[in-house]
C-alpha cells in the first residue's frame, strides 16, 4: 500500500469519499480567521488531503487563546497564527500546500488571496468584518462558508456565490444579518469552538466532494451546545438588499 493510500484508507472507505484525496489534493481553500473556529478548522482541511490552504489573520497567539485554539502551544506565545498554523500542518502533511497571508483590509489584498480559490471559510470573529468580507466573496463568486460563535451558540451557512440560481433563491450573508447589531463579545468554553469547527470542516467537505445532502444547500443552521441541539432555517434572499442585487441573475 502506498503511503498516500495508506494516509487516506480510512476516508476512502466512505463510499462518497472513495476518490476524495485525489480531488482535493487540486482544491485550494481559503479560511479566513485562524482562531478558534479556522485553527482547528484549517488542520482538519489539511488532514483530508485539501492541496492548498490559504490562511489569513493578523493576530499572534496569546496565553486566553490557548483553552479553545488547540492547534497552538505555550511554545508560539507571540508568533503570528498562519505561521504556527502552518508549521503544524507541515508536521501533519508536508504535501499539503500552506500559503499565509495577514488581514485583508482592502478588495485588491482580497483578490490576491482569492485567485483560484474554489472556496472561502470566513471564520472571523466580528459581524462588521464577516459582512465586508462576504461582499468581497461574492463579488468574486466564490462559495462561502460562514461560521460564528458566542457563548454557547453557534452560526453555520454556506452561501454559494459560485450560482446565480443561489442567490436568487437564497441571497447573501448581508440579506440575513445586515440590520442587526453587533453581537458583544461572550466567554466560550474550548469544546464549543472545537464542535463548530469540526462542523464547518465537515461542511467544507462535503461540499467540495460535490455530496453535500441536497437539504443542506441553502441552509441555515443554528447551535445551542449548552444542550446539543440544531435548529435549521432556510435562507431566504431580502427583497430590498442592496448587496447581492446585482449577482442574483
Ligand atoms: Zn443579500
Amino acid at each position: 500500500m502506498s503511503a498516500a493510500t495508506e494516509r487516506y484508507a480510512r476516508q476512502a472507505a466512505l463510499p462518497e469519499f472513495a476518490h476524495s484525496h485525489e480531488r482535493f489534493a487540486r482544491t485550494r481553500v481559503g479560511v479566513i480567521g485562524v482562531g478558534g473556529l479556522g485553527a482547528l478548522c484549517s488542520y482538519l482541511l489539511a488532514g483530508a488531503g485539501i492541496g492548498e490552504l490559504r490562511l489569513s489573520d493578523n493576530d499572534e497567539v496569546s496565553l486566553s487563546n490557548l483553552h479553545r485554539q488547540v492547534l497552538y502551544d505555550l511554545s508560539m506565545l507571540g508568533q503570528t497564527k498562519t505561521a504556527c498554523a502552518k508549521q503544524r500542518i507541515a508536521a501533519l502533511d508536508p504535501a499539503i500546500q500552506v500559503n499565509t497571508y495577514g488581514a485583508l483590509t482592502d478588495a485588491a489584498s482580497f483578490a490576491n488571496f482569492a485567485k483560484g480559490l474554489n472556496m472561502v471559510l470566513l471564520l472571523t470573529d466580528t459581524q462588521s468584518s464577516r459582512l465586508t468580507l462576504s461582499d468581497w466573496c461574492l463579488a468574486h463568486r466564490l462559495p462561502t462558508l460562514i461560521a460564528c460563535v458566542s457563548g454557547y451558540s453557534g452560526m453555520l451557512a454556506l452561501f454559494n456565490y459560485a450560482a446565480p440560481q443561489f442567490i436568487a433563491q437564497h441571497g447573501c450573508y448581508r440579506c440575513l444579518c445586515a440590520d442587526n447589531p453587533e453581537p458583544a463579545v461572550q466567554g466560550i468554553l474550548g469544546p464549543t469552538a472545537a464542535q463548530l469547527s469540526a462542523a464547518t470542516a465537515q461542511l467544507a467537505l462535503q461540499f467540495l466532494n460535490g455530496t453535500l445532502a441536497d437539504k443542506l444547500q441553502g441552509c441555515l443552521t443554528l447551535y445551542d451546545f449548552s444542550t446539543q441541539s440544531t435548529r435549521r432555517f432556510k435562507l431566504k434572499r431580502a427583497a430590498g438588499c442592496g448587496g447581492c442585487r446585482e449577482y442574483a441573475d
